[in-house]
């Protein structure tokens, strides 16, 4: 078989056999097929899309180019979650803490910046000296001791997603529900989780833009996950506007830190609370989503949810002051501030806009490996359905490097439109796929 013909097949539109598949992922993880022919690969993929069949297929030839985790002695369900990626979306950092309080192990594997899309480690990563570089042996004895664990893509854990996805990042091929569907799942199956929640974004700020693509990811994603005989649901949530206030790796622990705290802003928290309840639904220590929120809402409240926090970062080494002293995180060296140019009702904050901006400040990458500056971000002040008067600081920038807030300020500020008219303050939750099964 050659990599060539099978790049030739996609393109042509014609389906790929579970072997041809298997072929491409296997050689591409041993590095014998090079980056430069997976991403046009990758990119026939985007453009032509694959069928059911395939798309199982390549999760499982991805699920199978490592280890693939048994948890079955951890002695209790584990439950995982994964978002499809937005801007601003720091739940893992809470909701992971607080259902692992509740009794539930949460033993997860994240990702790091996608796109214009933040990652978890990468916000992790924040908080000095955290590492996130597990082995398998490492990930199990952590969730076995603490019942918490979120580590980053391990050499040893669908090494292949690893590969692709920094390829993907950096080749425009991102947003095909193929790729997406079988990255997230892949790592799902390899960790071993019994239950999985997955949060599937949609608007402005999420690779799928409307609600019918969020469902066909969704669909596919928990048919997936099924085939493999685990318990899946899909959370469809918004991402028009970034989630909570802030937007930038240190930023969001802060948020999060404060989240915990039983502080923070209400979109974020209502999407915590429910991604929580939901994962305490599908691990038994609930029989109702409304119990889950009343469990979730007393890990906040007592304290407890901040414990595992500082119990998972202390666990991978991380500075455990920082929970107490949020200043000792990364700062920037300059904050700018943007005001709102005229009075009215907040209409858009465009999620993307906001988001690239991040990545021009130097909160995410350009280009594969390249380092990334914890510090820098945007705070947003103002969200869809608030009235803002003119003069107001709708955000505020936090830089590191003057050139590139010039830069950034411009689409900050093209993200924010203000309406003469009052404005509805959109639903934080659009539904759910897969809990009737
Ligand atoms: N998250 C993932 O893990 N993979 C993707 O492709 C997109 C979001």
């Amino acid at each position: 078989m050659r990599a060539v013909d099978l790049i030739i097949k996609k393109r042509d539109k014609l389906p790929l056999t579970a072997e041809e598949l298997e072929f491409l992922i296997r050689s591409y993880t041993d590095g014998v097929i090079p980056d430069y022919q997976m991403a046009a690969w990758a990119m026939a993929v985007r453009l032509n899309g694959m069928d059911p069949q395939e798309i199982t297929d390549l999760t499982l030839s991805m699920a199978h180019s490592g280890d693939m985790l048994n948890l079955k002695d951890i002695g209790s369900l584990v439950v995982d979650k994964h978002s499809t990626g937005g801007v601003g979306d720091k739940t893992t950092l809470t909701v992971a803490p607080i259902v692992a309080a509740c009794g539930l192990p949460v033993g997860k594997m994240s990702g790091r910046g996608l796109g214009f899309s933040g990652g978890t480690i990468d916000k992790l990563e924040s908080i000095p000296g955290f590492h996130a570089d597990l082995s398998t042996a490492e990930f199990l004895d952590q969730l076995k001791q603490y019942g918490i664990v979120i580590s980053g893509q391990s050499a040893d854990l669908a090494p292949a997603d690893g590969k692709l996805y920094a390829l993907r990042d950096v080749t425009g091929t991102v947003d095909s529900i193929p790729l997406i569907a079988s990255s997230i799942m892949s790592k799902k199956i390899a960790s071993g989780a019994d239950a999985i929640v997955l949060d599937v974004k949609t608007g402005r700020g999420a690779f799928m833009k409307t609600l019918a693509q969020a469902e066909a990811l969704a669909d596919v994603m928990v048919s997936i996950g099924r085939l493999s005989k685990r318990r899946v649901i899909a959370v469809l949530s918004p991402m028009d506007q970034p989630l909570g206030f802030a937007v930038g790796n240190a930023l969001e622990v802060k948020e999060a830190v404060e989240m915990l705290r039983g502080r923070g802003p209400e979109d974020y928290r209502y999407h915590c609370l429910h991604l929580a309840a939901y994962m305490l639904l599908l691990g038994n220590k609930v029989t109702t989503v409304d119990e889950g929120i009343v469990l979730a809402e007393k890990a906040i409240r007592n304290g407890s949810g901040m414990a595992k926090f500082r119990e998972l970062i202390q666990a991978q080494g991380g500075d455990v002051r920082v929970v107490d002293d949020l200043e000792s995180l990364p700062k920037a060296g300059q904050v700018f501030q943007i005001e709102a140019e005229q009075t009215g009702w907040v209409s858009a904050v465009d999620a993307k806009e906001i988001g690239e901006s991040s990545v021009i400040l130097g909160a995410g990458r350009v280009k594969k490996g390249d380092p990334i500056d914890p510090a820098v971000g945007i705070m947003v002040k103002a969200k869809i359905g608030d009235k803002v008067e003119k003069g107001q600081v709708v955000f505020e920038v936090h830089v590191n490097n003057e050139a590139r807030y010039h830069e950034a300020m411009v689409k900050i500020k093209k993200a924010l439109i203000i309406s003469q008219r009052p404005v509805e303050v959109p639903p934080y939750f659009l539904g759910v796929v897969g809990l009737d099964k």
